[in-house]
């Protein structure tokens, strides 16, 4: 009986769409590779809640040997990918140079900052669980040390936090402060009068979250409201001093705030070498109808890096998770024909944001929902979707006892410690 060799198919990045071809490939047909900067899948619309201490990071997170260990000839490699050479078919990370037969880059996005390359040292962000959980310290340290700051003047400047970006991101994250002011600050922080505490939300469009309907909109801005939360719609910030803590906006208003988080872009993340690509608009790789990088016979591109304009997306699909899950499921199935047969086909689910407790907007193709059953939806939606039994179970246990206590247990200010210096931890990714 002939043997038939196995092709070895290499996904770069286990987000969304990467776990999903992974689990929909064929093992009997294909060895895989997983590489990825980190060594466990996450969960991206829950990173505000790492931020605001309403769940711990573990609850949201998968690692992926755990999900891999029953899939025979599946490998994974924790490292980053530097490059990727297409004649020879290799991908490079910074320990191992990788054969391939088909890659599946699946990279996601990073932060941008649309040429004000400063503030990555500066504002802090919600991209990944390691940024999530930098910036629920600094929320932490910002209140214990307003506690024992004596003038009502330092702690109102400690206080201030500014959120830059009127979107899902930039709105949950506000609203998650905005319930701790209201429902945590007087019992847990004594010390501080919750008028001592600012919230301001930044959006430089007319409207908070522009990208679902008015009505939503509209809510949002009510939601945030009740929630204490300042909204400056119509403006821009120009550039931050992060040494006097002045936001400067295009306007020429200034404004003093010591913790900026920013949500306000995205770029996908750049892979070296694949030279003769013309990336698109937002840095995404140009794909055709099967998610093949155009010019790249053996190389795919997908989620949100993979921009593939059509007549009723001209600007390219959204960045969401449902994109990214639905195109790595058409991939997959296409790879396991061993032809690429099926068109991709967007079957869009809507969106939806939370903004504190019983209140929701969810524009749910030609359904729009509010205020609780809105919330009732969206946490359903998000429980569904996170991976793994044990994490569903944790962050319902987490939800309900936040319900009713109106506290979450999980403040912990844990700083990682500088000694011992390892120099192999220099290259690890942030
Ligand atoms: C704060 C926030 C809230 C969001 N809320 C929602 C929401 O409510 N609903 C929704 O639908 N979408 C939401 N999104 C968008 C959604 O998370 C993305 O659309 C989705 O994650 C895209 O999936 P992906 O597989 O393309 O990329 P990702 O899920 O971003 O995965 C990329 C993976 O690649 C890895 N990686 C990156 N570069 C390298 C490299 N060079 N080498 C190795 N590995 C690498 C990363 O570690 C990561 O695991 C949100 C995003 C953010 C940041």
């Amino acid at each position: 009986m002939d043997v038939v060799e196995k092709k070895h198919i290499v996904i770069v990045g286990g987000g969304f769409a990467g776990i999903n071809a992974i689990k929909k490939l064929d093992k009997n047909k294909f060895d895989i590779t997983l590489i990825d900067r980190n060594n466990f899948h996450s969960f991206p619309p829950l990173f505000y809640q790492i931020a605001s201490s309403g769940l711990d990071p573990a609850s949201i997170s998968f690692p992926f040997r755990r999900e891999m260990r029953w899939m025979k000839g599946v490998r994974f490699h924790l490292g980053e990918v530097k490059s990727v050479d297409a004649k020879a078919h290799t991908v490079t990370t910074q320990f191992e140079t990788i054969p391939y037969d088909y890659l599946l880059i699946g990279v996601g996005t990073t932060n941008n900052f649309f040429g004000m390359d400063d503030l990555r040292d500066k504002v802090y962000t919600l991209k990944s669980t390691a940024q999530s959980i930098r910036l629920r310290n600094e929320i932490l340290e910002r209140l214990e040390r307003a506690s024992i700051c004596k003038s009502p003047e330092n702690r109102k400047r400690l206080l201030s936090f500014v959120v830059i970006g009127g979107g899902p991101a930039g709105v949950e994250v506000a609203g998650a402060i905005g319930e701790m002011k209201r429902y945590i600050l007087q019992r847990e922080y004594p010390d501080i009068n919750r008028d001592e505490i600012s919230i301001t939300i930044v959006e430089g469009t007319d409207r908070l979250l522009r990208t679902m309907s008015k009505t939503s909109s509209r809510f949002a801005y009510e939601y945030l409201g009740h929630l204490m939360v300042d909204i400056k719609l119509n403006k821009t910030m120009k550039s931050y001093d992060g040494d006097k803590n002045i936001i400067h906006f295009a306007d020429g208003e200034e404004m003093y705030c010591e913790t900026l988080i920013w949500t306000a872009g995205i770029t996908g993340e750049s892979i070296k070498g694949l030279n003769d690509v013309k990336m698109q608009r937002g840095n995404r790789f140009p794909v055709d109808e099967y998610n093949r990088i155009i010019g790249c016979d053996d190389i795919f591109a997908l989620g949100d890096v993979a921009y593939m304009d059509t007549p009723l997306y001209p600007a390219g699909y959204p960045q969401l998770a449902q994109v990214a899950i639905q195109q790595a499921r058409n991939l997959s199935k296409n790879l396991n024909l061993g032809e690429m047969k099926t068109p991709f086909k967007y079957k869009d689910k809507g969106t939806m944001a939370t903004i504190g407790r019983n209140r929701a907007v969810a524009d749910l193709n030609h359904i729009y929902l509010y205020g609780r059953p809105a919330w009732l939806t969206w946490m359903f939606i998000h429980l569904i979707s996170i991976l793994g039994m044990r994490n569903k179970v944790s962050v319902l246990i987490n939800w309900v006892w936040a319900y009713f206590s109106y506290s979450t247990s999980l403040r912990l200010l844990i700083r990682p410690t500088k000694f011992p210096h390892r120099k192999h931890w220099d290259s690890c990714p942030q």
